[in-house]
């Protein structure tokens, strides 16, 4: 089988390449491995400041037929115990973000790219040469072999593509997070359905799913030991008992999935090569506190848009050193303005989770010493 692109994975940012790439007319194959794991509704929310860009790259009323709702604000406890209101009325452009289900748009966008889009069982062999991309695949013990011109990783925080070419990854931190989903509990003292409380061991996160479930997520990072109590419901009552607001969404049940996942804010110190590049959070991954995945994803997409077309249509590979160039430097900035974000919350200075945002800034100036060069990051030591 031939074509022009491989994109490994069927998340936001493979099928909104995919999506448009076809619009493009340049041929493509998104690989979507069959066995991952199942999907976790999050109820994921896009601030308003992303809607412009689903708007000026007309995907906004993909996203908005799958919102779960519009948002117009949400509550917050952080630095204080002070309830914070935060609409969203000052904005500049939209005056609100979107709830989103995250399955169902990712439905709709294969529906829309379905004849490209293939599922394998396995990969068996991947071999990317300056001007050729071979991956071979197995499916019901039947092999197949893909050539193209250049491969994209899509995966996500798997970063699959970039593991198999060694790329390594900067963690900028351990953050990780456990969410469940709870019988929906209406707060009086809230009225947006969306509400983030900072404690001691980390922060928390509700949010409606429907009329009837909250999901609950709570962040910490990997060295903090309340990640054991995290594992098993049992344990979020004592965990969550720090907390004022947060605690009153736990509901009294002994059985509740867990769902426990990477969250950390990182980058590749490569973001492309000479035939390959990396989008979404297989490029860079951001802290869920600023709500910028999803859009994020999105941004990476219409930046390597023109790279690719570049590349497939003339053999011009001038764009992956620019691409890599403008993704370091977006990562850079949002990176100083988390960090602000965390240090606003100065109650727990010494605690094992927060003591790490207050001690950041020689890290911070050793970013803004990096080189890079052709799109590779190299930091000094
Ligand atoms: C707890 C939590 C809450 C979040 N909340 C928000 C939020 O409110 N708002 C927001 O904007 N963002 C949020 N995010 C982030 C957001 O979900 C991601 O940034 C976004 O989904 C990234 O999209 P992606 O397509 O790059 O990666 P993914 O969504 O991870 O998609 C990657 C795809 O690649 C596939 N894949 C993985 N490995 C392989 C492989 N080896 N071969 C083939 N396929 C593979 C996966 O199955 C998946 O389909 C949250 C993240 C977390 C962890």
């Amino acid at each position: 089988m031939n074509t022009d692109v491989i994109i490994v994975g069927k998340g936001i940012a493979g099928l909104v390449l995919s999506f448009f790439l076809k619009k493009k007319g340049i041929r493509h194959l998104v690989l979507d491995r069959k066995n991952m794991a199942k999907h976790f509704a999050l109820a994921e929310t896009l601030p308003p400041s992303a809607m412009p860009l689903l708007q000026s790259l007309d995907l906004i009323k993909i996203f908005e037929k799958n919102a779960i709702q519009k948002t117009y604000g949400y509550h917050s406890m952080w630095g204080n115990t002070r309830i914070q209101n935060n609409n969203f009325f000052s904005q500049l452009s939209y005056k609100n973000g979107l709830k989103i289900n995250k399955k169902a748009i990712i439905d709709d966008l294969e529906q829309l790219c379905n004849e490209d889009v293939m599922g394998y069982e396995k990969m068996l062999n991947m071999i990317i040469s300056k001007d050729e991309v071979t991956i071979e695949v197995e499916n019901n013990h039947q092999k197949e072999i893909i050539n193209a011109k250049m491969i994209i990783d899509a995966t996500g925080r798997n970063r699959a593509i970039l593991k198999k070419l060694n790329i390594p990854i900067q963690l900028h931190d351990n953050l990780i997070c456990f969410s469940c989903h709870l019988p929906r509990v209406k707060h009086p003292k809230l009225t947006y359905d969306i509400f983030v409380e900072s404690f001691e061991d980390g922060w928390g996160i509700v949010s409606a799913l429907d009329e009837e479930t909250n999901i609950l997520s709570v962040f910490t990072n990997k060295e903090n030991l309340i990640q054991l109590r995290l594992k098993d419901y049992k344990g979020w009552q004592s965990v969550l008992s720090k907390t004022i607001v947060l605690k009153d969404f736990l509901a009294k049940q002994a059985e509740v999935k867990i769902v426990g996942s990477d969250a950390n804010c990182s980058i590749a110190n490569c973001l492309s090569g000479e035939n390959w590049m990396a989008v979404g959070d297989a490029a860079l991954s951001f802290d869920p506190l600023s709500s910028y995945g999803i859009a994020n994803a999105i941004y990476t997409v219409k930046e390597a848009l023109s790279v690719i077309e570049s590349y497939i249509l003339t053999g011009d590979r001038k764009g992956f050193a620019a691409y890599s160039k403008t993704l370091f430097s977006a990562f850079d900035s949002y990176y100083m303005v988390k960090n602000e974000l965390y240090r606003a919350e100065s109650r727990w200075m010494e605690s094992s989770f927060w003591k790490g945002f207050f001690r950041l800034e020689d890290e911070e100036n050793r970013i803004d010493n990096t080189h890079r060069q052709n799109g590779t990051r190299i930091i000094l030591d």
